[in-house]
């Protein structure tokens, strides 16, 4: 019994201790819309109590907690003005108005990142279905997926959490 007990015991320490696992930052290149150019940055990683802290229950859902907000009702799927969607979790830039179409999915939709560089992809198989998750390439905020089924130029279908994007409109 007792060493069972401490196997357990060992094992929730495990458990434990890589929930408190940070990774290193890391220098990763992303394009910048304000400078018009690509910048060095570091990737950024907090703790899950962090990530609490700085977002609303509903960003922390959708870019941590892999969430999906309901179609329709995210603030940014009906948004016509001329702009840049940043990170929620973040701020790194990731969407131009320019690349928003209107797919009728309920979902703020675009055909390209700001750059390939500023997104990273990884294959999900959740839910019966394969499909391809989209992640911020600095703060691996889940936002949404993407589909070969969009407009030209790119064929392309971003489909994007508006909870996880921030709005800057042009000046
Ligand atoms: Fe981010």
């Amino acid at each position: 019994m007792k060493i069972i007990s401490a196997l357990g015991c060992m094992l929730l320490y495990g458990l434990v201790a890589g929930q408190l696992q940070i990774a290193a930052a890391e220098e990763i290149k992303v394009y910048s819309v304000a400078e018009g150019a690509f910048i060095m940055t570091e990737t950024i990683h907090k703790t899950e109590a962090e990530w609490r802290r700085i977002l609303t229950q509903e960003q922390y859902h959708i870019l941590r907690e892999k969430g999906t907000e309901p179609p329709f009702s995210g603030k940014y799927d009906q948004n016509h003005e001329q702009g840049v969607y940043r990170c929620a979790g973040c701020g790194l830039d990731l969407y131009s108005s320019k690349d928003k179409f209107n797919s009728g999915s309920g979902w703020p939709s675009f055909t390209a990142p700001v750059a390939a560089e500023n997104i990273t992809t990884k294959d999900d198989n959740s839910l019966f279905m394969t499909r391809t998750e989209l992640l911020c390439a600095r703060c691996g905020g889940h936002l949404g997926h993407v589909f070969d089924d969009g407009p030209p130029p790119t064929g392309m279908r971003h489909c994007i959490n508006s909870a996880a994007l921030v709005f800057v409109a042009d000046k």
